[in-house]
């Protein structure tokens, strides 16, 4: 009876002390042209199962080293990348490309960092500067509480190096180009097209199977950074979660933003309040449905779009 009770007390004792993880589980790397290669995160929401993990982390292979694209949520996320990346290459990073400020995309530089310390890390000047002004902070907080420690050690790493609609970066014979959409997912937003492989990076702009919290970004800007990706013409599309494709890709999702608004303004013009629309809109979502984080953003979308749409009949 008192070996139980020890033995149970060491357990609880291990189960609440030993929780900061050292890497996450494997997940593949999907080659989806010559030189670029993506993990498909899962579409949960960070969670204890998924050890926070959730993005879609990116490798681009040039002729002399390797760019990564959103290294994912934390230090464990970003080590799993890196030995990913030891598979295929054994180039170094020269550059980590981020794409915005939610912190499920780019806590992962410090494992970049950690193996090359002279890597460059580049992101939108405003990403730059909401993540220095407390963000960084509230997303590693928030990876700790939602993984329950696991991402215990993860330190923000900021981008240093500032980049801007319309800039151009050349690594190793391989041309990258950067299009800003202002007022998007997160007002924070870098689309990144690595031009000879017609592969073009969204960030969380568009999202694929899942969909995006909008709470830091606008329909209209959103669906404006669909059609300026759809401008680009990639052959690949790589969405910010989900999985990649073709132009369906982008269409999907703004046709998603798209009927929402439309219809939220509509029933606005006739006085329905926000309970009123929601059953009035759901059909016409249908096909949407299915996608992860439906349930839980479809009523918040709503009211975020009344918002928006008063804002703009000003
Ligand atoms: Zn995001």
């Amino acid at each position: 009876m008192n070996r139980f009770i020890i033995v149970a007390g060491l357990l609880l004792f291990f189960s609440h002390s030993l929780v900061a993880g050292e890497i996450v589980r494997d997940y593949p790397l999907d080659k989806i042209s010559d030189r670029v290669y993506v993990i498909h995160g899962p579409l949960e929401m960070p969670n204890v199962d998924n050890q926070g993990f959730m993005n879609n982390p990116a490798i681009v292979e040039t002729s002399d080293s390797i760019v990564i694209v959103d290294p994912g949520s934390s230090l464990q996320a970003g080590r799993m990348l890196m030995k990913q990346l030891e598979s295929i290459s054994d180039k170094p990073v020269s550059h980590v490309l981020n794409t915005h400020i939610h912190g499920d995309h780019w806590l992962g530089n410090q494992a970049v960092a950690e193996k090359y310390p002279e890597v460059q890390i580049l992101a939108h000047p405003a990403m730059i500067a909401k993540a220095k002004a407390g963000e960084a902070e509230v997303w590693v907080k928030l990876m700790h509480r939602l993984t329950e420690g696991f991402t215990d050690g993860t330190l923000a790493l900021i981008p240093s190096v500032a980049v801007n609609d319309g800039d151009r970066l050349e690594v190793g014979g391989v041309e990258f180009r950067f299009y800003a959409p202002e007022d998007a997912h997160s007002r924070t937003d870098m689309m990144i097209e690595v031009v000879d492989e017609s592969v073009m990076f969204l960030g969380d702009n568009v999202l694929y199977q899942r969909i995006a919290r909008m709470d830091d970004g606008s329909f209209i800007g959103s669906i404006a950074a669909c059609d300026i990706a759809l401008e680009v013409g990639s052959k690949l599309y790589v969405p910010g979660h989900g999985p990649s494709g073709g132009k369906t890709v982008v269409e999907s999702y703004r046709n998603y933003l798209d009927i929402l608004y439309n219809e939220v303004a509509a029933y606005y013009e006739d006085d329905l309040s926000d309970f009123e629309m929601k059953p009035k809109i759901r059909p016409s979502l249908s096909a949407y449905h299915s996608w992860s984080g439906f349930e839980s953003e479809f009523g918040r979308h709503i009211s975020l779009a009344i918002l928006e749409v008063e804002q703009n009949s000003f």
